[in-house]
């Protein structure tokens, strides 16, 4: 089966070249317009282990990797990368459970596809005979940046440039990022938020892909994708050892949502046989996404609010462009909905397909008030230290509970290390503030008792290594003038 365009069923390519593309020509998303077709083995999937139910996924979902291609590639993805046996530990926290994404090189689940993405798109590079090298463009509300980063460094034929919107991630992420090692990676602050950041690079693409060879390891590239499918699988078979399923009993997923990339895994998951129920869609104050499943209005006019989880500060949900695909299978439709966004900022769905959406996703969301107040009552009652955006994720989970009486079992996915945002956890400890961030996480350690991840350790010390910063006009520009340096090594 080939992959096509979202917006169009004439565009159409094989696995391996919507990997190195990214985005489709015409401006859409590539996706597999039949899931249901692959005929996945999903009950053996779940008797594997992480990186066998990996190599599976990975297969279906891009035919052009055998199994046994696709078990090497995931092997040397996470191999030593992670501080926990499991990649992605379940832990029951009262009567739900939360599923943990951070354990990975940077702390952030973006770690669980980006490991993975640069392995699959030297892979495809080959398969393709294609020799030149490439440039990867990522926007980042913080966390995709350094993932990103961390899985290219050093690697052959490939560069990378991120932008982050300057005033839009945390010190932490920031330090992150500027610390950066590799002779291969640029970093750029951009004035303006992430919408500014992302529109740029949209833009970059459209009008330099005929000069450059550009790739995206945002998560349009559905090689960021495909490896998320994996973990929503993992939940499930952990679930069945913990004795609070039975096979083929549904299990409610909520998902702390900003380009709507992880919880459209979920979706996938679903689609290739995995019994998922309700797949919950939680915002913070920035809450498009709650507006649009409650009224079918996709309506980006509207005041852009910074929050206490940055990572979620988005108002155009790239990946929601998949899901319209996959619930109307009609690619003039979401043309259409798509030009309507471009020029008039919003979008109606038609009355059946809102129906749809609705049977299968519930929306809500929650503010930094409440943000702060969930991780010091799931402190306090149950003693688990959860980071901004799995708090808006537990949050949203309760509400969704409170109006759902009949609901499946509960996993909320964690997304972040608590220490990646530790203002927040602090005030919600009660902390008293005794310096800066890198205080407050040495504060927080001692206070919790909950160990600092290793990569996060000493990270005040680190050497900065990025100073550069542009206007979002100035990014294209940038881009051509950092293309045409030979090297960047310092
Ligand atoms: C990126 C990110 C999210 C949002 O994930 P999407 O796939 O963009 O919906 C949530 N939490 C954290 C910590 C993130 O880094």
């Amino acid at each position: 089966m080939n992959y096509q365009s979202t917006r169009s069923p004439a565009i159409q390519t094989d696995s391996a070249h919507a990997i190195l593309q990214g985005l489709a020509p015409d401006g859409g998303l590539y996706v597999l317009p039949d899931l249901s077709a692959l005929h996945f083995d999903w009950q053996g999937a779940l008797q594997q282990d992480y990186t066998g139910m990996a190599a599976n996924i990975v297969s279906a979902l891009l035919p052009d990797f055998s199994q046994e291609e696709a078990l090497a590639l995931v092997k040397a993805a996470y191999t030593g990368k992670f501080s926990t046996p499991a990649l992605t530990p379940l832990t029951p926290v009262g009567e739900d459970a939360v599923l943990e994404l951070f354990h990975g090189p940077t702390s952030a689940f973006k770690d669980m596809a980006l490991c993975l993405l640069p392995h699959l798109m030297k892979a495809a590079a080959v398969k393709c005979g294609d020799q030149k090298d490439v440039l990867i463009l990522t926007a980042t509300s913080g966390d995709t940046g350094k993932a990103a980063m961390e899985g290219f460094r050093d690697v052959p034929g490939v560069r990378i440039i991120v932008f982050y919107p300057k005033s839009g991630v945390s010190p932490v992420q920031e330090a992150q990022m500027l610390s950066q090692q590799g002779d291969n990676v640029k970093v750029c602050a951009v004035e303006g938020n992430f919408d500014d950041a992302q529109t740029g690079v949209k833009r970059i693409f459209s009008h330099l892909s005929d000069q450059l060879h550009l790739s995206s390891a945002n998560s349009i590239n559905i090689g960021r994708l495909v490896p998320q499918v994996v973990y929503y699988f993992s939940a499930y078979a952990d679930m069945l050892r913990l004795g609070r399923i039975v096979l083929g009993d549904k299990l409610d997923y909520v998902v702390p949502t900003g380009n709507f990339g992880d919880i459209l895994a979920g979706y996938i998951a679903g689609e290739l046989g995995l019994p998922v129920g309700k797949l919950v869609c939680a915002s913070n104050v920035n809450n498009v996404l709650t507006d649009f499943f409650h009224t079918g209005c996709y309506d980006r006019r509207r005041p852009f609010h910074k929050s206490l989880s940055p990572s979620m500060d988005i108002l155009v949900s790239s990946n929601l462009e998949r899901l319209l695909y996959f619930l109307s299978g009609d690619s003039a439709l979401v043309s259409s909905l798509m030009a309507n966004l471009d020029r008039q900022s919003y979008y109606q769905l038609p009355p059946a397909l809102l129906e749809k959406a609705q049977a299968k996703f519930f929306a809500g969301y929650c503010d930094d008030a409440a943000t702060v107040e969930t991780i010091a009552q799931v402190w306090q009652q149950h003693h688990y230290l959860m980071d901004t955006h799995t708090a808006v994720a537990w949050n949203v989970a309760q509400q969704y509970k409170a109006q759902n009486p009949g609901h499946a079992p509960v996993v909320v996915l964690s997304t972040a290390s608590p220490y990646k945002f530790p203002a927040a956890v602090m005030e919600a400890l009660g902390l008293p503030s005794t310096g800066d961030q890198f205080q407050t996480m040495e504060d927080i350690q001692r206070s919790t008792g909950v160990p600092m991840p290793a990569n996060l350790q000493g990270l005040r010390q680190r050497p900065r290594r990025h100073f550069d910063y542009v206007t979002p006009e100035g990014m294209e520009n940038y881009v051509i003038e950092k293309a045409a340096e030979t090297t960047w090594k310092k």
